[in-house]
């Protein structure tokens, strides 16, 4: 049995009629940078978002440093990041003279918290940017009624939770990304909704911002050779926005299989001992960019190659906390210990995740945790 941590292969062949007219199209049009393609999904996810404005760019960094450009932070602002994310978020941080202020994330959901923020904020602190790991978001209401009491942008990094919904209190429902000043996500391949290359893009619901992003990621122009901003050159490939203009249409499809892969692997991995399944919130759905486990008792690392003898996938997200990587260590300010993060990036396990995932193949993969583990 085959298994792919993300099939791709599987992915396309079922709607491979569709894509392969599109990038012809492209092609035959000669229109490789800004064409139709580019606006018609920049409308498609715009209604998809429930009517923000959506910028797209090159990629899912691109996309935070072109929104760290557009709130004017400036050297020595201090923006406040979990400990426990892929490198990119603190990334553009650094590369823009920030400075990322790393916090610890909660233990069940992965996520940063109002009370870590607190216990971070200085006088110098301008933003603060929650990623919506692994596909769930932050519990946001907290952490903005936080940001505005002291006047904090809001940066979501939601790379990995494009589909994934918040519920208020009030019972208002947003989508991840659209909670915040600016929303950041990513069109790389294996993420929900991947691209065929790099892509991104930035949501705001603010009209001057969303101007202004625009305009800092082409070249900070307001029209042809008339420069207002110092920007970047940040742009979707025609060829790229088609592709995602047909697997827009699929997302939510592919959201219910993730879904639904992910609720077979609950069930078959319910009561086996040494291991907690992803603990789902309340507030928020799920979109599984990664299931992923806690293996207990210092476990983890034989497991995962007790499944690599199996030929079975899986992939640690992940081995090392932001704080310790060599580039951010001397970078960064810790604000307080990071004993979750540090913990999980022991014990985290993610299996594989798509939306082509069988019963059998989830079945096989399973079998051999629960032999790992003596179940
Ligand atoms: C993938 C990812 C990014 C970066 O996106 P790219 O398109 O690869 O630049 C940023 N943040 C998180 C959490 C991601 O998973």
């Amino acid at each position: 049995m085959k298994i792919e941590m993300v099939d791709l292969k599987g992915q396309y062949a079922k709607i491979q009629d569709e894509i392969d007219k599109a990038i012809l199209e492209s092609i035959r049009s000669a229109n490789f940078i800004n064409g139709p393609a580019v606006s018609e999904f920049t409308k498609n996810l715009s209604d998809y978002l429930g009517g923000a404005y959506v910028i797209p760019c090159a990629n899912g960094t691109d996309a935070l440093q072109i929104a760290m450009m557009a709130l004017d932070l400036v050297p020595g602002d201090e923006v406040i990041v979990p400990s426990f994310t892929y490198v990119a978020t603190a990334e553009v941080i650094g590369l823009l003279g920030l400075i990322p202020v790393m916090v610890d994330v909660d233990p069940y959901h992965f996520n940063i918290t109002r009370e870590n923020i607190e216990k971070a904020v200085t006088s110098k602190t301008k933003a603060i940017v929650p990623v919506h790991l692994f596909g769930q978001c932050a519990d946001m209401e907290p952490i903005m009624e936080f940001a505005k009491s002291k006047g904090l942008y809001v940066i979501e990094d939601t790379a990995q939770a494009i589909g994934a919904k918040y519920t208020f209190s009030t019972g208002e429902i947003k989508h991840a990304g659209t909670i915040g000043d600016i929303g950041c996500t990513s069109f790389f391949p294996s993420k929900n909704l991947g691209c065929y290359g790099d892509g991104g893009a930035l949501y705001t619901q603010n009209q001057e911002l969303a101007k202004k992003i625009k305009m800092i990621s082409n070249h900070g122009q307001e029209k042809k050779y008339i420069h207002k901003y110092i920007g970047v050159n940040s742009r979707l490939d025609t060829i790229q926005a088609a592709v995602l203009n047909i697997k827009l249409k699929h997302l939510e499809e592919y959201s219910n299989s993730r879904n639904s892969a992910a609720e077979q692997y609950d069930r078959l991995l319910m009561g086996v001992k040494d291991l907690q399944i992803p603990v789902r919130l309340n507030k928020s759905t799920h979109v599984f960019h990664q299931y992923t486990l806690i293996i207990k008792e210092n476990k983890r690392d034989a497991l995962k190659q007790y499944l690599e003898e199996r030929d079975i996938p899986a992939m640690i997200y992940y081995p090392i906390p932001l704080n310790e990587q060599e580039a951010y260590s001397a970078l960064g300010i810790i604000a307080d210990n990071l004993t979750e993060t540090q913990k999980l990036c022991k014990s985290v396990l993610s299996l594989p995740m798509h939306t082509e995932l069988t019963l059998d193949q989830q079945i096989y993969i399973t079998d051999a945790i629960k032999s790992f583990l003596n179940n």
